[in-house]
């Protein structure tokens, strides 16, 4: 917060409020909801500080922000509540609050810090909150918070409006642009820059002053956000709650070597395969391994159709270990389609644990052609194992995406999960 408003409001003493009512205590009832409706969260609200923001001198804020995430000088979560604004609110408003700035730290919005100037800065906290509200869905239909919030459907409307008055950066025959339900930040951060001209931001994206996290991106802001990912989520597993995946995918970021990404990734299986077909895994599951002889493929197993990039750019090992993964896989009853690929696809096969002999070599990387060839297979999921050197740019194929990479590096398209194993 800055003091820059501090020489316009001695001389209008009058605009400075009395002590807020709200304070700290006032939040059992809301911490008592969370609980009830997502006890993840309230794992996670349990190792965050609680504060009091002190918004007296600043009206902009007061009258704006909700609440706000950062990381303390030392090392700790913190979130700030705006006790002007909960004072106002009924106690499930305040829980989806507190909520969605325990988003931003769930979706991994504390560390990272890609995009440096002010125009994508602004289009980007909007392209976030847009995506946990998708997540968050009752901050929509709250009364309350509905039409203050980015939303999805707000941000449409306000597409269409300026598409009609001829401000948005469209080709003359293109349709108006509207955001999906659903989709991912990354999505929404490139369709509002793509269309949205530079100097409409403040009329579109409102003024900057609801930012509400940080833009923390160093090793101590990882290492509190790891540490308390990690413990919210042992706490949610003990007591057999449910974690997003989300969040198991941000602490893998933040802390590469405790999380295994065979575990993330099956959370991503979990996550994206229908429930008719879970029933197939787990009644394969109680039975014997030889049900898996090729040719006695049951209708409606799931299907994971794998790419493994096989250019070189991967080591031994950890094809090894993708190969062991498949094999548990396979057990389970996955049914699992392997396409071999580097600048072309190279082989494609059903994977068959005994009878696999290893992946062909080759050189160069190009990813579409793999991506072609896998949606062939009419998969449940498909999952990309490489280092994200590509020559094209592959389109979205439209079926839940994992990229498990083995280099910080960007996937080439911008869609999917990404899953960074390199050490
Ligand atoms: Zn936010």
């Amino acid at each position: 917060m800055s003091d820059d408003l501090l020489p316009d409001l001695i001389e209008n003493n009058d605009e400075i409020p009395p002590d807020p009512k709200f304070n700290l205590r006032d939040l059992e009832d809301a911490i008592i909801y969370m609980i009830s409706i997502n006890p993840f969260y309230a794992n996670l609200l349990m190792q965050t500080d609680l504060s009091i923001w002190d918004l007296k001198r600043n009206k902009k804020l007061r009258n704006g922000a909700g609440a706000s995430v950062r990381i303390t000088k030392t090392g700790r979560l913190d979130i700030r509540i705006n006790p002007y604004f909960f004072d106002t609110l009924g106690y499930k408003d305040q829980a989806l609050i507190l909520m969605h700035e325990l988003a931003h730290v769930i979706l991994g919005h504390m560390t990272s810090n890609r995009f440096i100037d002010t125009r994508q800065k602004k289009v980007l906290n909007v392209a976030r909150d847009l995506g946990i509200h998708e997540i968050l869905t009752d901050v929509k239909k709250s009364e309350r918070l509905g039409n203050i919030s980015q939303t999805v459907e707000g941000v449409n409307k306000a597409l269409k409006k300026m598409a009609s008055e001829g401000r948005l950066l469209m080709q003359p025959d293109e349709s108006v642009p509207q955001l999906k339900n659903n989709d991912t930040s990354e999505n929404y951060f490139t369709t509002l820059m793509k269309y949205i001209p530079e100097g409409e931001d403040d009329e579109f994206f409102g003024e900057d002053d609801g930012h509400d996290f940080g833009e923390e991106d160093t090793d101590a802001a990882k290492a509190a956000v790891a540490q308390a990912l990690q413990k919210a989520i042992a706490n949610t597993k003990n007591n057999a709650g449910k974690v997003p995946m989300d969040a198991e995918i941000t602490l893998s970021e933040t802390m590469k070597n405790k999380v295994r990404w065979q575990s993330v990734m099956r959370r991503f299986l979990g996550t994206n395969i229908g429930i008719d077909k879970k029933t197939s895994v787990n009644r394969r599951n109680r039975r014997n391994d030889d049900i898996t002889v090729p040719g006695n493929r049951k209708r409606g197993n799931p299907v994971i159709a794998s790419i493994v990039d096989t250019s070189g750019s991967m080591t031994k090992e950890e094809l090894a270990q993708i190969v062991a993964e498949f094999v548990k896989l396979e057990k389970e009853g996955y049914d699992i389609y392997v396409i071999e690929a580097d600048t072309d696809v190279k082989r494609y096969y059903k994977f068959i644990g005994r009878k696999f002999t290893g992946f062909l070599g080759g050189g160069g990387t190009a990813y579409q052609p793999a991506i072609t060839k896998a949606m062939s297979y009419r998969p449940d999921v498909i999952m990309y194992f490489g280092d994200m050197d590509s020559y094209d740019t592959p389109a979205d194929p439209g079926v839940p995406f994992l990229w498990i990479t083995t280099k910080k590096q960007e996937p080439p398209g911008k869609f999917g999960k990404v899953l960074d194993i390199s050490g």
